[in-house]
């Protein structure tokens, strides 16, 4: 696990370093910030420096410690994390994290229990882990890690201090992103991946902009022509939740459009298609498809056995229905 400083979580950062040299650390960190934006490195440094043997408010980067946790070997870390990405946090995990943080620390100091995903454990690992957080064991600390503590048990939110770092503007996202790739970046990228600088660099590396396009591209085509189901259904199915997410963005952006709005317009590179759209469709249609959506969003999030290709064909066909 990559401990990195980016330079958004500055702040955040010292507030946690003065925090451990006053040794006022509370024994759970809430950290909740959209994917995408590094919190797993930033959660990485306080793991690291409390476990460090050297460092107080820093790692050392020189100690038994500091070399195990680089290696991702050291004993008193513990990770936990959903087994997929989509999945939620079993109870068996916190169970086991749980157990971890009532043993002794085998390198005689702190343990550290990382909890990714805390905004998708279901009510019986919350639970479990609420008794931990209530009579919190000592030399343990939890650091909690959530894209939104609104999906998140209230009992545990209570329990944690809670930090929420604030992401830098869009033109410093975007200057980052683009440093960082040598290319210039389209704004609407910025805006699909709610701003989350890493999650924004990931999309372009991994070719999300051809997938994204052709996406809209195929659903603009369907509504316009009444042809294509298929291959749009396709390509939202390959996309997954992702696709899904696209498409509330780009019914939000329609029916901003058909209001006569333009501000955070998500979609701003393809306005030509926002418009086309929004003069095609009844405002009522798109309103009733957005909610319809969310609605599908969910489902298709909590159960995994749905046919998602059904579903999302008869979203579809709703568009086509007068
Ligand atoms: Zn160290």
């Amino acid at each position: 696990m990559q401990a990195k400083l980016y330079p958004w979580h500055q702040e955040i950062w010292q507030n946690w370093q003065q925090l451990l040299g006053q040794d006022r650390l509370h024994h759970a960190v809430l950290l909740s910030a959209p994917k995408g934006s590094g919190k797993i490195e930033l959660a990485a440094i306080l793991a690291k420096t409390i476990l460090c043997k050297n460092g107080v408010t820093e790692p050392c980067g020189m100690c038994h410690s500091c070399q195990l946790f680089d290696a991702d070997t050291h004993p008193d870390f513990h990770w936990l994390k959903p087994e997929s990405e989509g999945k939620q946090l079993g109870v068996d995990a916190v169970r086991a994290g749980n157990q971890y943080a009532w043993e002794t620390s085998q390198l005689g100091g702190q343990r550290v229990i990382l909890i990714q995903n805390a905004d998708r454990m279901g009510e019986a690992a919350a639970n479990a882990l609420l008794k931990t957080l209530e009579e919190p064991p000592s030399h343990c600390h939890f650091i909690l890690l959530s894209q939104s503590m609104d999906t998140m048990l209230p009992t545990v939110v209570s329990r944690c201090n809670k930090w929420k770092p604030k992401l830098p503007e869009e033109t410093v996202v975007k200057r980052w992103v683009e440093g960082e790739l040598f290319e210039s970046v389209p704004l609407q990228v910025l805006r699909i991946n709610r701003g989350a600088p890493l999650a924004a660099k990931a999309f372009i590396e991994d070719g999300s902009v051809g997938k994204h396009k052709a996406l809209v591209d195929a659903f603009a085509e369907f509504v316009s022509k009444k042809q294509g189901l298929f291959s749009v259904t396709d390509l939202i199915v390959k996309a997954q939740q992702e696709g899904l997410q696209w498409l509330s963005f780009l019914m939000l952006d329609i029916i901003k459009v058909q209001q006569g709005s333009d501000e955070a317009i998500v979609h701003c590179d393809d306005m030509k298609t926002v418009q086309n759209l929004a003069s095609a469709l009844p405002q009522a249609k798109v309103m009733s498809q957005l909610m319809a959506l969310n609605r599908l969003k969910a489902e298709l999030s909590k159960h995994t056995g749905l046919n998602s290709e059904l579903l999302i064909s008869r979203w579809l066909t709703e568009f086509t229905a007068s």
